[in-house]
């Protein structure tokens, strides 16, 4: 991968993690990782369409993975696409600080990528805290 591609991605994303929202300047001290949306394992290519910026955590979840289990209705479900799919018809950001996926596709990947893990509501909770400063 070119340097010229990470860029791209990057700047596509606004530093913005593609799956969670959380913004690249609340981890001063770790790079987002670009990654492939389909892995390479399942034969995912380095085109810009398959790459996606993602913060190490959501990253580190999802590893090759392409679906799970909705937690709602236990059925298999693939994950949210960032380049297929828009964030606003399967999650929303609730002012406690979770992310709420309210499709099964939402859901799915909010559950498996630990979204709301207490660690990263409290990040969103200051985030928001900041914002209103
Ligand atoms: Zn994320």
């Amino acid at each position: 991968m070119t340097d010229e591609t990470r860029s791209f991605v990057r700047e596509r994303a606004a530093d913005l993690c593609e799956y969670c929202k959380i913004h690249q300047r609340y981890y001063p001290d770790s790079t987002f990782h670009i990654e492939h949306i389909v892995a390479k394992q399942h034969d995912g290519s380095d085109s810009q369409d398959n790459l996606a910026l993602a913060y190490h955590f959501c990253n580190g979840k999802k590893g090759p993975n392409l679906s799970g289990m909705d937690p709602d209705t236990g059925e298999l479900t693939r994950w949210f696409h960032p380049r297929n799919d828009s964030w606003h018809e399967h999650f929303r950001l609730d002012t406690n600080g979770e992310v709420v996926g309210f499709t099964a596709i939402g859901r799915t990947t909010a559950s498996v990528l630990g979204m709301n893990s207490r660690i990263r509501v409290q990040i969103r909770r200051e985030i928001f805290r900041l914002q209103e400063g």
